[in-house]
């Protein structure tokens, strides 16, 4: 078996380290942009060698693992380089986009677009973990475009490195994850600015924070090259869950600024059901 991962990064290092220990006997070639990335993928086992764009006919799999920008950009030429055979899924965070950026390629019907719902604040092949995938879901769109023995194929290769898979049209994809992934990201990143703008004025502030910060800020270290095309692609829809996360933080002030402690008991009370909400999705699990 023959894979070629394009972007040798968390989730492009975090697929070989599955495959590799799956079938040791698949050879993983490395493309990556980033020529430190590549070596370093290489010296760390995450690929065997690197990888040639020319040579893309004789791949199996071919797993495009870019930020998302860059796959509107790379997939095309992907497809005008395979085999028959080839089967090439991609990672991204959006899917609208980057289903329409191939919706008319002779080859669609090689092409799977997936978003594994899996992944860390951290990049780069030395942010890869073996068994990353585990136990989570990946979000598969347009399932119905890709030849069928191919989708097969690519399922197959999910479910072995232990994901359950989770059918959604691109637009329902991108509508969602806005509100539990892109927004969580913009809290996380805003909580950590207003923190450190603080703490210009205040080096106790750091002294002072516990646990409850370091967990709700750990998204703020993720990488801005990876999130701004993220945004930029998915900008209505992070635009509006905005508004509507804005206009909680400011009914809480108003609350606060009128000391209905009884309302802000209520509002809390009202989201712990959170708790089972994620509890019945770890259950599910
Ligand atoms: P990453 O760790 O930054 O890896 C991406 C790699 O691709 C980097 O080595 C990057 O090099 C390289 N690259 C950039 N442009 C390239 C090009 N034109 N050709 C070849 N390689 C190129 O990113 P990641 O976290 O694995 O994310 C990859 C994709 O997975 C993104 O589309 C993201 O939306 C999606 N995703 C991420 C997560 C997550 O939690 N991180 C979860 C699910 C899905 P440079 O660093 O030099 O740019």
């Amino acid at each position: 078996m023959k894979i070629y991962i394009i972007g040798i990064g968390l989730i492009g290092g975090s697929m070989a380290l599955d495959i590799k220990s799956l079938h040791p006997e698949a050879i993983v070639c490395g493309i990556d942009s980033n020529e430190s990335h590549l070596q370093e993928a290489i010296a760390l086992g995450v690929v065997d060698v690197a990888g040639n764009m020319e040579d893309l006919a004789s791949a199996d799999f071919v797993i495009v693992s870019v930020p998302v920008d860059v796959a509107m950009v790379v997939l095309p030429t992907v497809l005008d380089a395979i085999g028959d055979n080839t089967i090439v899924f991609e990672v991204g965070s959006t899917k609208m986009p980057i289903c329409e950026a191939v919706a008319s390629h002779p080859k669609r019907r090689n092409f799977i677009a997936t978003h594994p719902i899996a992944g860390t604040e951290f990049s780069g092949p030395s942010a890869a973990i073996k068994g990353l995938f585990q136990g989570k879901t990946n979000i598969i769109c347009e399932v119905e475009k890709t030849t069928f023995k191919l989708q097969e194929k690519a399922l197959e290769l999910f479910k072995s490195i232990g994901m359950r898979i989770r059918y959604m049209d691109p637009k329902s994809h991108d509508k969602h994850i806005a509100y539990v992934s892109h927004l969580s990201h913009i809290s996380s990143f805003m909580l950590g600015k207003t923190v450190i703008d603080k703490e210009k004025h205040e080096q106790d502030i750091f002294d002072m924070a516990g646990s409850g910060f370091e967990s709700t800020v750990r998204l703020a270290k993720s990488s801005p090259a990876m999130w701004t095309p993220i945004f930029k692609q998915n900008r209505k829809q992070v635009v509006k869950t905005l508004e509507e996360y804005i206009s909680n933080l400011s009914k809480f002030k108003e609350l606060l600024e009128k000391e209905d402690y009884d309302a802000i008991y209520n509002e809390m009370q009202s989201v712990n059901k959170i708790k089972e909400i994620l509890n019945g999705i770890n259950v599910k699990k």
